[in-house]
């Protein structure tokens, strides 16, 4: 199949760590490859943020990136891209009624793609097939007043995903929302991310570490709702064991970085400041050094839509300590493949760190459990197959073209 993946602020071929480049954009990348291995025509449209950029660049596995010129050619905050959504949207349909490789589905990424497919779902006549990655409503719950997201999120979503063709959900807790928020559910599908099983394998290069102290690897932005400040306040509960955090800036903007800085300071308040190491940003082909060289993968969020670091960590044959929140319910097996704990409750935290530390043979067990689950159940040439089915149903279904202004 001819498949458009929108990604407005997510590209494929981004740098990850920073604050809004994550899960996403490996997401679409590791789909967009699978999708093109299974033998589809793949193209990821993503906002134009450089004057430099060519217009499309082939991605080396396989599929083409398209930059669309959708306001300032220069990087933005993702909550500010509102306002360029329509242009995105006309930009498509103007593209693809040139001819220029008229899609036989629209996959979109995050609500605002979604607006943008949408739009040019409409003026084209191909059907839209969503995934939120993040909810509004869960986001609001949980930032209050500190949620940045533009004022008309919700109802956005809630419209979307009334208009689209299909909407896809990660886990099922995600089902969920989607149902509270008034999206029916018969319109809805559970396809879960994958995981790169080539690059994230038991054996492999390992980062070298201290052998006579456990290590603790907690990934990920370095934002407030991936719960860093819970993981450090768990450590005094963590006798000896280093805990190392992957993510955020690249190393050397790590001491002017407002969250970084944070967390070094709640780390000399706990106590562990030499025992907390913040490496920053690591590129993704080095994430399974990385995951190798840890004892245990904590993963802290107050929520989180799916969650791939706990996932990636599994396929390497790392058990998790997680909290009992979104995806992590659906991906790790509480007492099997990991230990789940309460969110923002650091004593639980330490507490269930610390057992799966001190006890050699659970970890071992949870090792292979772990990475067994991952690779039986979350392959991305599954999650590819399974999306393809779901393109296939929503595409057999003959709609109209409406002329939009
Ligand atoms: N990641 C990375 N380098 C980093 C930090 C994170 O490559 O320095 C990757 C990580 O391996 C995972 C993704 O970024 O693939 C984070 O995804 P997750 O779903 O855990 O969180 P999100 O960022 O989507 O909230």
């Amino acid at each position: 199949m001819r498949i458009a993946m929108i990604s407005e602020h997510a590209s494929p071929l981004a740098v990850l760590g920073g604050e809004d480049a994550g899960g996403q954009n490996t997401h679409v990348a590791e789909l967009s490859a699978a999708l093109a291995a299974a033998g589809h025509d793949v193209r990821v449209y993503t906002r134009r943020d450089a004057v430099d950029l060519p217009v499309t660049v082939r991605a080396p596995d396989g599929y083409d990136v398209v930059h669309v010129p959708a306001g300032p050619a220069e990087p933005m905050a993702k909550d500010a891209l509102l306002p360029h959504m329509p242009a995105f949207g006309r930009w498509l349909a103007q593209r693809w009624r040139g001819g220029d490789g008229t899609p036989e589905v629209i996959h979109a990424h995050f609500w605002m793609s979604g607006l943008a497919a949408l739009a040019a779902g409409r003026r084209t006549g191909v059907p839209v097939v969503q995934t939120y990655h993040a909810l509004g409503t869960v986001k609001r719950r949980h930032q209050g007043a500190q949620d940045t997201s533009p004022p008309g999120r919700i109802r956005d979503e809630r419209e979307l995903g009334r208009a689209v063709d299909r909407v896809v959900a990660q886990c099922q807790d995600e089902v969920n929302e989607l149902v509270r928020l008034g999206v029916p559910r018969d319109r809805i599908s559970v396809v879960p991310s994958g995981v790169n099983l080539a690059t994230f394998a038991p054996l492999g290069p390992a980062v070298e570490r201290d052998p006579g102290r456990a290590r603790v690897l907690t990934v990920g932005r370095l934002v407030e709702r991936k719960g860093f400040q819970d993981v450090i306040r768990a450590m005094p509960l963590v006798p000896d064991a280093e805990c190392v955090v992957v993510g955020g800036p690249p190393e050397g903007l790590l001491e002017t970085d407002p969250h970084a800085r944070r967390l070094r300071a709640l780390a000399r308040e706990c106590g562990v400041a030499d025992r907390v190491r913040l490496v920053g940003a690591v590129p993704r082909e080095e994430m399974g050094r990385w995951y190798r060289s840890a004892d245990v993968l904590v993963a802290a969020p107050w929520y989180e839509p799916f969650g791939l670091t706990p996932l990636e960590a599994m396929a390497c044959g790392v058990p998790v300590v997680g909290t009992a929140v979104g995806g992590l319910t659906d991906t790790v097996l509480d007492g099997v493949t990991g230990d789940l704990v309460p969110a923002r409750d650091p004593r639980a935290l330490g507490a269930a760190i610390r057992g799966l530390l001190d006890d050699r043979i659970r970890r071992f067990a949870y090792a292979g459990a772990a990475r067994d689950r991952a690779r039986r159940s979350y392959s991305w040439a599954a999650t590819a197959q399974r999306l393809a089915e779901v393109y296939g149903a929503v595409a057999a279904v003959r709609r109209p073209t409406r002329v939009v202004a």
